[in-house]
C-alpha cells in the first residue's frame, strides 16, 4: 500500500481502479537529419500513416456501431485524407528537401494547409480545419508511438490519473464511468476542478510525477477532502474507506437539512446565498441545497459540451426558461459565454495566442464575434419573459465594452421586436468584476449597469499576477491579500452608492473563513457551489453583522495575507462560539 498526498479540490471519496491518461501533446521539435537518414525517416513516416489509417478505421467501425453512419462518415473522411497522394507527397517532399524529422514535416504541412482552409470563403470548407487537426493529431501520435485511451472506452469504477485535463475532457470523462480524478497539475479554482465539483466527483491535483507511480488497473482510493491518494489499499483500509463513503453521503444529507433555515445572521440580517451552476442537471440542486436562485450560470460549458456543433437559439431558450422557472421568484443570473483563455473554442478564433488568459476572452470575444453570441442573446431576451432572468457579461475591463455590448444587445432586441417575437426588453444587464482596472472604476461602471458580480477567481489571478491553475505559485494565490480586500471594499461601496445589487460568485464565497469576511465587508449576496450553501449558512447564522463589520475593518489595515488569516481565525473562532440564532 502506498499513500500520496496532494491537494483535495473536489470533495468526496472514490474507490476504483486507475486508468492513466496522458493528454499533453508532445512538443514538436525540428531535428535536422543527415542525407543518409532520409530514406529511413520516410519509411518511418509511411509506417505511421498505415498505423494511423488503421486506427481511424477501427474508430469508424466502433462509432458506426454505437452512433450510426453520420458520425462514422467523419472518420471516413479522415481516413481518406491519410490516403490522399498529394498530402503524403507533400510531407515526404518536406522531409527530403528540408532534411527534417517526420514529426516536424507533418506539423508544418498541417499548419500550412490549415491556413489555406482558414482563408476559404465557404463556411463548410473553413470548418474542415478541425478535421485536419484531428488527422494531424492521429498521425503525430502514431509517429511518436504514443498509445492512448479512447475516453469513451473506460468501464467500471474508474479513477482517472492524468497529467492535465481540459474542462471539456473532464466533462466528457465525468459523464461516463469515472468516479474520481487525480491530476498532476491544477489549482483549486481552475475550471477543470470547478467542473469536477459540478459533476460531484472527488478530485485531487498537485501530484507532479504521479503518472509514473501508477499503472492501469491499480486499485486506488482517493479522498477529495484530505487530498490523500491510496494505491493498493489493504483490505482493512478499503473497508474503512467504504465506511467513510457512507458517512460522507450521510453528511451530505444533513447539509440538505439546513435548506429550510433562513440565511440570516445571529442579529437578524437577511442574506442571499445563491448557487453557481455549470451544468444544466445541477439546476435541481438549487432548491435541494436551499439556495436562493442562481448567482452564476456558466453558459460556456453548454457550448463546450456541444462543440463542434453550436447550441441553437432554441436550445438556449429552452434551458434558460427552465432555469428561471426553477429559481422563481429568485433571479437566475446567466452569464454569456466566457470562452477564450483556457476555455478556448478554437473553432471561434482562427488565431494562435501566446497568452490566451490575457487574450481574446469573455466580452472581448463577444465583441469580436458578435454573430456567435446572437442566438444566446436572443434566447436571453425571450426566456426573460418567463421569470427573473438577469444577463451578465464576463471579463469586462472598460466602460466602452459595456456600451458596445449594450448597443449590440439593443439591436438584437430591436430585431426581436421587428419580428414580433415575444421578449422582455428591460432585462437587467450586469457585469462580472474580475479585472483589477474594472474594480478600480467600479464607481463609474456602477452607473452603466444593473448589477455587479465579483469574480474573485479571476480578480485574484489578475491582481496578484498568479495563474489560477498553476500549483507552483499556489502560495501566492491569496484570497486574503489586503490589496484584494481593499478592492472588494471599493467595489461593494460603489455598488451600494449607486443602489445596484452586488455579489461575489468566485470560489471564496464557499470558504467558511472568507465568507464571513465578505459579509463584514458589506456583501449580502454570495453565490457558490450548491453543496456549500448549507455549510456557509450554518456558519453565518452563528455570527453578528456588527462584529463582522468590525473584523473586516481590522483586516483592511493589515499588510499581509498571513496576518489577515491569523487574525481572522482568532476573531471568528471567538465569535462563532458565542453566536446564537433565533
Ligand atoms: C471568477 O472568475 O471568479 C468566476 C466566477 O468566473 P470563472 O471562475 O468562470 O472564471
Ligand atoms: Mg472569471
Amino acid at each position: 500500500m502506498q499513500r500520496l498526498s496532494g491537494l483535495g479540490v473536489s470533495s468526496g471519496i472514490a474507490i476504483g481502479r486507475a486508468v492513466c491518461i496522458e493528454t499533453r501533446t508532445e512538443e514538436i521539435y525540428r531535428f535536422p537529419l543527415a542525407a543518409e537518414e532520409l530514406d529511413g525517416e520516410v519509411e518511418r513516416f509511411e509506417r505511421a500513416i498505415e498505423a494511423a489509417h488503421d486506427e481511424i478505421l477501427r474508430l469508424r467501425d466502433k462509432v458506426e456501431k454505437q452512433m450510426g453512419d453520420d458520425l462514422a462518415a467523419v472518420f471516413e473522411a479522415h481516413a481518406l485524407f491519410l490516403r490522399d497522394a498529394g498530402f503524403v507527397r507533400r510531407i515526404v517532399a518536406r522531409i527530403r528537401e528540408e532534411q527534417v524529422n517526420a514529426e516536424w514535416a507533418v506539423h508544418r504541412t498541417i499548419e500550412e494547409l490549415g491556413e489555406q482552409f482558414a482563408a476559404m470563403e465557404d463556411d463548410y470548407l473553413r470548418e474542415r480545419r478541425e478535421d485536419l487537426r484531428d488527422v494531424a493529431h492521429q498521425l503525430l501520435r502514431s509517429l511518436q508511438g504514443t498509445s492512448h485511451h479512447e475516453l469513451s472506452d473506460l468501464e467500471g469504477d474508474v479513477v482517472v490519473f492524468a497529467d492535465l485535463l481540459t474542462p471539456s475532457d473532464t466533462l466528457r470523462l465525468g459523464r461516463g464511468k469515472v468516479v474520481g480524478f487525480v491530476m498532476e497539475t491544477g489549482g483549486k479554482t481552475s475550471h477543470t476542478t470547478i467542473i469536477a465539483r459540478s459533476l460531484k466527483l472527488p478530485a485531487i491535483t498537485g501530484l507532479p510525477g504521479v503518472l509514473a507511480q501508477v499503472t492501469d488497473e491499480d486499485p486506488v482510493i482517493l479522498d477529495g477532502d484530505s487530498g490523500c491518494v491510496i494505491l493498493h489499499p489493504t483490505k482493512e483500509v478499503l473497508a474503512d474507506y467504504r465506511r467513510r463513503q457512507i458517512d460522507w453521503a450521510r453528511r451530505d444529507r444533513e447539509l440538505m437539512a439546513t435548506c429550510a433555515l433562513p440565511a440570516r445572521t445571529a442579529d437578524g440580517v437577511d442574506l442571499e446565498l445563491m448557487a453557481n451552476i455549470d451544468l444544466p442537471e445541477e439546476m435541481h440542486d438549487v432548491q435541494r441545497y436551499g439556495a436562493t436562485g442562481i448567482g452564476l450560470y456558466r453558459s460556456e460549458f453548454l457550448y463546450i459540451e456541444r462543440s463542434p456543433e453550436q447550441p441553437s437559439e432554441e436550445d438556449h431558450y429552452q434551458l434558460y426558461r427552465q432555469l428561471v422557472e426553477v429559481t422563481a421568484p429568485h433571479p437566475a443570473i446567466i452569464r454569456t459565454y466566457d470562452l477564450g483563455g483556457r476555455k478556448l473554442a478554437s473553432e471561434l478564433t482562427n488565431i494562435h495566442e501566446e497568452n490566451p488568459v490575457l487574450g481574446l476572452r469573455g466580452i472581448r470575444l463577444t465583441l469580436a464575434k458578435p454573430e456567435v453570441f446572437k442566438p444566446q442573446i436572443r434566447a436571453l431576451y425571450r426566456a426573460a419573459v418567463h421569470g427573473n432572468l438577469w444577463a451578465m457579461i464576463p471579463l469586462v475591463s472598460t466602460l466602452e465594452e459595456v456600451e458596445q455590448f449594450r448597443s449590440y444587445a439593443a439591436s438584437v432586441a430591436d430585431d426581436l421586436a421587428r419580428q414580433g417575437v415575444e421578449h422582455r426588453r428591460d432585462l437587467p444587464i450586469g457585469i462580472m468584476i474580475e479585472v483589477p482596472a474594472a474594480a478600480l472604476i467600479a464607481d463609474r461602471l456602477a452607473r452603466e449597469v444593473d448589477f455587479f458580480s465579483i469574480g474573485t477567481n479571476d480578480l485574484i489571478q489578475y491582481s496578484l499576477a498568479v495563474d489560477r491553475g498553476n500549483e507552483h505559485v499556489a502560495n501566492l494565490y491569496q484570497p486574503l491579500h489586503p490589496g484584494l480586500l481593499r478592492m472588494l471594499r471599493f467595489v461593494i461601496n460603489s455598488a451600494d452608492d449607486a443602489g445596484i445589487p452586488v455579489s461575489v460568485c468566485g470560489e471564496v464565497a464557499s470558504d467558511v473563513r472568507v465568507a464571513p469576511l465578505l459579509v463584514g465587508l458589506g456583501l449580502r449576496r454570495l453565490s457558490m457551489s450548491p453543496r456549500a450553501v448549507g455549510r456557509i449558512k450554518s456558519r453565518l447564522r452563528a455570527l453578528r453583522i456588527s462584529e463582522l463589520e468590525e473584523i473586516a475593518q481590522h483586516c483592511l489595515d493589515f499588510g499581509t495575507a498571513s496576518e489577515v488569516s491569523a487574525y481572522l481565525d482568532r476573531a471568528l473562532t471567538k465569535k462563532v462560539s458565542l453566536g446564537t440564532n433565533p
